[in-house]
This record gives C-alpha cells, sequence and structure tokens, in this order.
C-alpha cells in the first residue's frame, strides 16, 4: 500500500496510508539517496510502499520501499561533517518567515536560505512577521528589504499572525501546494500555524509520545494537513537548512541577478570577485545589484557562515 511519510523521529515514520489511516512505521532493508550520504534514509514528505504488521498490536506497518522524490531539501549534520540530514521532500515551494525585530532576521540568513531553495530548484519567498510591531521607520526598512528581493523574483508578502493581518493572503499561498516554512526560533511559526489552522495545537501533545530514546522529535520536520487544502511542513528546531559541497564555480547560478548575467564577463570561468569585464561586478557599480546580495555572494563563496 503507499503511503505518505508525515513525521519522523529518525527510526519511526508516520505514514498516511491510501486507506487513510495512520501507520507507525519503521524501515526494512537498505534505502540510499543518490550522491549524497544521509543520516536518515526517508524524510516527512517521502511517498512510500508500506506493509501492515498483522500481528502486531495497533497501526503498525514496514516501509518497503521509497518512491522517486521530485525534490529534497538537506541540512547539513551537526556531528558528522560529510553527512546530511534530509528535512523534507517532494516540496512545491518554501517560504521564510522573516522579522526584522524580536528576533532580528539577518540579510545574510535570508540569502542563505535563498540560496538553498535555488541550489534544490524549490521556488522560494518571504513571508514577513510581526507587521504590528513596525514602527514608520521600521516600515521603511521593511520596504527596503522588500524591494531588494521582489526585483529579484522572490515574492514577499507582510502579515501579523497575532493580529490576523493578511492571514487570507497566506492561506491562499499554500492552498494546494506542499510547503515547507522555516525561520529563526521566536519568528512566529507556531503562532502563524495556529493562525490558519487552530488544531495543529494538538500536535504538541503527539510530540512528547512520539519522542525516541531521547531524541528529540522537534529537530525533524512534521507535515500538517491543512483543512482547506494542501499541507505544510514545518521544521521546529531546525536553526538552518544548507547544502553540502556547493561548487564555489557553481554559486552565481543561485542567485538569479547573477545568473542572468553570466554569459556577459569578458571570461567564461569568471568568479565575479575582481575579473576585468565582469558583468556582475559592472552591475552592482550601477546599482542594479543590491550591495547585501553582492556580500552573501562573497561569504558563501568564500565558506564563511556566520549563521546569524
Ligand atoms: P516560533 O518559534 O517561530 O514558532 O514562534 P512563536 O509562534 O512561538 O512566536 C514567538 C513569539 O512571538 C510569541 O510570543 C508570539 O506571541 C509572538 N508573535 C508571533 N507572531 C506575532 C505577531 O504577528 N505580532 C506580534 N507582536 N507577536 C507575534
Ligand atoms: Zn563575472
Amino acid at each position: 500500500m503507499k503511503g505518505l511519510v508525515t513525521k519522523s523521529t529518525g527510526s519511526w515514520y508516520e505514514v498516511l496510508a491510501d486507506d487513510g489511516n495512520s501507520y507507525k512505521s519503521r524501515i526494512k532493508g537498505k534505502f540510499r539517496t543518490k550522491d549524497i550520504k544521509t543520516t536518515n534514509p526517508i524524510a516527512v514528505g517521502d511517498w512510500v510502499d508500506i506493509i501492515l504488521e498483522t500481528e502486531a498490536a495497533g497501526n503498525t506497518a514496514i516501509i518497503v520501499h521509497l518512491h522517486e522524490r521530485k525534490n529534497y531539501i538537506i541540512r547539513k549534520s551537526v556531528n558528522l561533517s560529510k553527512q546530511a540530514q534530509i528535512i523534507a521532500a517532494n516540496l512545491d515551494q518554501a517560504f521564510l518567515v522573516v522579522t526584522l525585530a524580536s528576533p532580528f532576521t539577518s540579510l545574510g540568513f535570508i540569502d542563505r536560505f535563498l540560496v538553498t531553495a535555488e541550489a534544490y530548484d524549490i521556488p522560494a519567498g518571504l513571508i514577513f512577521n510581526k507587521l504590528d510591531l513596525f514602527s514608520e521607520e521600521g516600515l521603511a526598512i521593511l520596504r527596503d528589504y522588500e524591494a531588494i528581493y521582489k526585483a529579484i523574483g522572490y515574492p514577499c508578502h507582510e502579515v501579523s499572525a497575532l493580529q490576523g493581518t493578511n492571514i487570507e493572503v497566506f492561506k491562499d499561498l499554500l492552498r494546494d501546494r506542499t510547503t515547507l516554512i522555516s525561520g529563526h526560533s521566536g519568528v512566529g511559526k507556531s503562532t502563524l500555524i495556529n493562525a490558519i489552522h487552530p488544531r495543529a495545537d494538538l500536535r504538541t501533545a503527539a510530540v512528547s509520545e512520539w519522542s525516541d530514546k531521547g531524541k528529540h522529535t522537534t529537530t525533524f520536520a512534521e507535515m500538517i494537513m491543512l483543512p482547506f487544502g494542501g499541507k505544510l511542513i514545518d521544521t521546529p528546531g531546525i536553526r538552518e537548512l544548507g547544502i553540502i559541497d556547493i561548487e564555489q564555480q557553481e554559486l552565481s547560478h543561485f542567485f538569479p541577478e547573477m545568473r542572468v548575467l553570466m554569459n556577459d564577463c569578458r571570461f567564461n570561468n569568471c568568479r565575479h570577485i575582481n575579473e576585468p569585464g565582469c558583468a556582475v561586478l559592472n552591475a552592482l557599480y550601477e546599482g542594479q545589484i543590491a550591495p547585501s546580495r553582492y556580500e552573501s555572494y562573497l561569504s558563501i563563496y568564500h565558506g564563511n557562515d556566520t549563521r546569524m
């Protein structure tokens, strides 16, 4: 029977099967992800085949097959440098929830999120939350931020999860799609999810039941079925997504404003750092590329991971 992985603890998976039931499932056999070493073979959003365990008490099953993924997103494993944890698979889009105060989300952090989404070919956008907290001055800064990202094709939306401002717009963005949301702790992800789907409250209780050998469930993603259609993948406790082994030569492909200029550089192996006849540097000097975006390019290029 086919099913969708809606929750994972690393050793147990919750699978919503075609018969409408959820089965607590475990893996039998080896599942490998092409090209990368992963700490977890299966992730939230994966489609799998399961076999029910008839003699066991309760709804349990064994995962016997992993269907091919449309895409997936990973984070670097904290302990094992060359290993990656798959956060979620088969995404239609990813949103970063951003606040400019309490907590502050830096432009560098936003850019690393967007580069990650580009690298995995996942359409991305920004949700600016806590609109109710902005002063006149704060709003001006917010609009400057938005201008940077809208100009290069990333949708930006302003909401107040607390006051319900633009929540209908947010719902429309999610409807009938599989969406991953991410963001610093405290930006209001839980509040936002509660605003669109109050029953999501209940998951707090479910989480503790799912704790596995002291390994905390909340570092794994979890899928929430939206009553108006669509699936939302929350990433509690996941500080930052990431790309492993990104080639320096490839990096500018993941900056849309640089990607379009690449054929205009004098040298076809241009790094866009100090080469003569560099179309990216020219665009930067002419004010067509935001300095903050170029700084992020350099920072990622040189492997400076400030993790703000
Ligand atoms: P999470 O860590 O991203 O899940 O953030 P929470 O949803 O737990 O929110 C963190 C804090 O920000 C809580 O005190 C919320 O009440 C508050 N918060 C969330 N959204 C808003 C908002 O739109 N406006 C204001 N003023 N506070 C908010
Ligand atoms: Zn160049």
